[in-house]
């Protein structure tokens, strides 16, 4: 099935909804080379559409892990759990930053199985960049 188009508008208000910044890492566009993309939660491949309520904003490196996935396995329960909807879920209610900023951990299953699935804290790129970025002292998020 072709993707339909997403209009400009749709974009922008997706873009500001998201706080101009990844749905998953948190990484916002101010230090991001590349453009966020519009994440649809549920994949197109899985059934997905264009509606505003299915889209959010995701860094490349996220999106590109996340691709047609949905649910994951929690390590800790060996249960399959949904992917976080940063859409309808609150990031600090499945999520934290370890101590030293660098690493995402899980705290809920959801939240574990998105960790995994999205590699938040074993991707080395983004890895390396948060490194960076907690030296400078632009990371982690203060919300
Ligand atoms: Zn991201």
């Amino acid at each position: 099935m072709p993707r339909e188009h997403i209009s400009a508008d749709l974009a922008q208000r997706v873009r500001e909804a998201a706080g101009h910044r990844c749905g998953y890492c948190l990484s916002p566009q101010w230090l991001v080379m590349a453009r966020m993309e519009i994440d649809h939660i549920l994949p197109v491949a899985k059934g997905g559409n264009n509606e505003e309520s299915n889209l959010w904003l995701a860094c490349p490196i996220c999106n590109s892990h996340k691709s047609d996935k949905t649910e994951a396995v929690d390590p800790e329960t060996g249960e399959l759990h949904p992917l976080f909807n940063p859409r309808t879920q609150i990031w600090k209610e499945h999520f934290r930053w370890s101590s030293d900023g660098i690493h995402i951990i899980g705290l809920t299953p959801v939240g574990r199985a998105t960790v995994i699935a999205l590699q938040l804290s074993t991707d080395p790129d983004a890895l390396q960049v948060r490194s960076r970025w907690v030296i400078v002292g632009w990371h982690p998020p203060k919300d």
